[in-house]
């Protein structure tokens, strides 16, 4: 059996019969304990939302796959390609991939605003970063039910704010608008709900408190690299 880190997602690799290679998704672990991010989120709801909804997407995904040429793709492949899979897939992938880039964009200690060549990019984008906040505070309290808000990087190589219902997002081949994330923020109420209730623009204007843009800095060159932008 081999063991392969991939975008910081750890994948169980293992030969299945006819030479494919499948692919067990994990739950990856997170580099800070759940009560670390408090008083802004606080940490039963780090620990739910952790090891009982991240958890069951991954079961559930791994169950949807088994079998199936879906389980042979990494999970930007399976979102690159959604549209061929069933809603379980995509419900699940879904849940998968964006998780595993929202635990990874928080921090205990984070760097509280952008620099260099992602600073340059929201200054001409959105005039200036109290705009850009703006701009994902609003895509995420407008997001009708649930949902995600998303900072992408377009194919033109731009970045742009969108937002997806449920657990889509813009990787997906049957998102409105597409392109790499590398910013997300939950607005899912199992996200918010045990300390904020239904005050959703509450969660929103705590949770930069616990947004590392040096990790943001890191998706962005790694974004701009990426191959998938020239097959959306
Ligand atoms: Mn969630």
């Amino acid at each position: 059996m081999n063991k392969n880190i991939l975008n910081g997602t750890l994948l169980v690799l293992f030969a299945v019969p006819g030479g494919l290679t499948a692919q067990v998704h994990e739950l990856p672990n997170l580099s800070y304990k759940y009560a670390d991010l408090e008083p802004h989120i606080d940490a039963m709801t780090m620990e739910i939302h952790h090891t009982k909804h991240h958890q069951g997407y991954v079961n559930n995904l791994n169950n949807a796959i088994e079998g199936t040429d879906a389980a042979t793709l990494n999970i930007e492949e399976l979102m690159m390609n959604i549209s061929k899979y069933s809603t379980a897939v995509r419900n699940n992938g879904g849940g998968h991939y964006n998780h595993s880039l929202f635990w990874k964009i928080l921090s205990p200690k984070p760097q509280l605003k952008p620099s260099g060549e992602l600073m340059e990019m929201i200054d001409e984008e959105f005039g200036n970063f109290d705009n850009l906040k703006s701009e994902l505070s609003k895509a995420g309290a407008t997001r009708f039910g649930s949902g995600w808000a998303w900072l992408i990087v377009t194919p033109e190589g731009k970045l742009a704010v969108t937002s997806t219902p449920n657990q889509d997002n813009p990787l997906m081949d049957i998102a409105e608008v597409r392109g790499i994330p590398i910013l997300g923020i939950d607005v899912w109420e199992h996200a918010y709900y045990l300390k904020y209730q239904n005050k959703r623009p509450d969660y929103l204007e705590a949770i930069w408190k616990v947004i590392d843009w040096e990790k943001v800095e890191k998706n962005l060159e790694d974004a701009i690299q990426s191959p998938l932008l020239k097959k959306m």
